[in-house]
């Protein structure tokens, strides 16, 4: 049988998580996949993917810094990847001489599938509070109004980005036709009142901030969800949990889009909880 070659693009990418990920997705099914670190230079992407394609590469995640640019080569675009604006899953499929790039996100149905099958919370009727604008929060947007909340607004720091978005939304809804009632932009401070499900899509965690929301967000029947993860809760997980809320960061988003890009790779579905608990249990063991 011969191994499928699969890589990880981004810059820096040391640290990414995704090698082992599908390591252990490729054991537990079987499939015969090689799947490597990637370091491209910041303006060589595109070389880096065409002399992966060369070398017979078959697919690849996209992360930090190069989800537009992924959006911007690939020759054919999934739904979600054009809802998105951004590409994390390149699929190259081979007819003779010819290789066809298709772009797939799965970021946003990784975060909608912990929020509802591994956490249990539901989606459908809830108030959904979106913070952030930036390339995550977007690609969340569509997979969180396809489970009719009965409301989400998104705040950003940059009011106009989230005005942008859903002006954007707002379009494109045909499909779902309740969104433009359902969808609103705010800035953090004008936030009023508490919400079921807050998500924080912001990178203010990654420098260990906490966007300036009003405590007021969080009451004790609400769920927040930081999409960044770490050995120790984040400030937005502090401040949610001291308001009694329920807390939970974004491990299990990484597992779960992984896991959804495996199944556009290979077909076939791994199971993600014992992949989770594994990357648990090194995350404590290094904190
Ligand atoms: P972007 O750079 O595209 O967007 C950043 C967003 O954060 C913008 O809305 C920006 O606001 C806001 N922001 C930045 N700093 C602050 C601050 N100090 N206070 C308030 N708002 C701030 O980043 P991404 O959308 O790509 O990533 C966001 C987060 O999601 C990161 O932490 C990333 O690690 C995480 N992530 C996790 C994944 C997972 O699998 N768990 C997958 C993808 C992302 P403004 O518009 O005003 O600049």
């Amino acid at each position: 049988m011969s191994t499928d070659r699969y890589v990880v693009i981004g810059n820096p990418i040391a640290h990414s998580k995704s090698p082992q990920i599908h390591a252990a997705f490729a054991r537990q099914t079987g499939e015969a996949i090689a799947y490597e670190r990637l370091l491209a230079p910041l303006d060589g992407f595109e070389d880096a993917v065409r002399t992966f394609i060369a070398t017979g590469g078959r697919g690849a995640s996209v992360t930090v810094p190069f989800k537009l640019e992924a959006f911007a080569l690939a020759d054919a675009l999934s739904e979600r990847a054009t809802a998105a604006g951004a590409v994390n899953t390149l699929r190259f499929d081979r007819a003779g001489e010819q290789v066809n790039i298709v772009g797939d996100n799965t970021d946003g149905v990784g975060l909608v599938r912990d929020i509802m099958v591994n956490a249990g919370v539901a989606v459908s009727g809830a108030r959904v509070l979106l913070l952030g604008a930036g390339g995550a929060a977007r690609g969340v947007i569509l997979p969180l109004l396809a489970e009719s909340p009965a409301q989400l607004v998104i705040a950003n720091r940059t009011l106009s980005r989230a005005d942008a978005l859903v002006a954007q939304f707002a379009g494109a809804a045909q499909t779902l036709p309740a969104v433009p009632a359902v969808l609103s932009a705010a800035r953090f401070e004008s936030l009023d009142g508490n919400f079921d499900l807050i998500i924080n899509a912001t990178s203010a965690s990654l420098s260990s901030e906490l966007p300036p929301i009003p405590a007021s967000v969080f009451g004790s029947g609400s769920f927040a969800y930081d999409m960044m993860y770490g050995a120790q809760p984040t400030l937005f997980m502090q401040m949610a949990a001291q308001a009694g809320a329920g807390v939970r960061d974004g491990l299990g988003m990484l597992v779960e889009q992984a896991a959804e890009s495996f199944f556009v790779w290979r077909g076939v579905r791994p199971q993600t909880m014992p992949v989770y608990r594994e990357l648990r249990a090194q995350l404590a063991a290094a904190g």
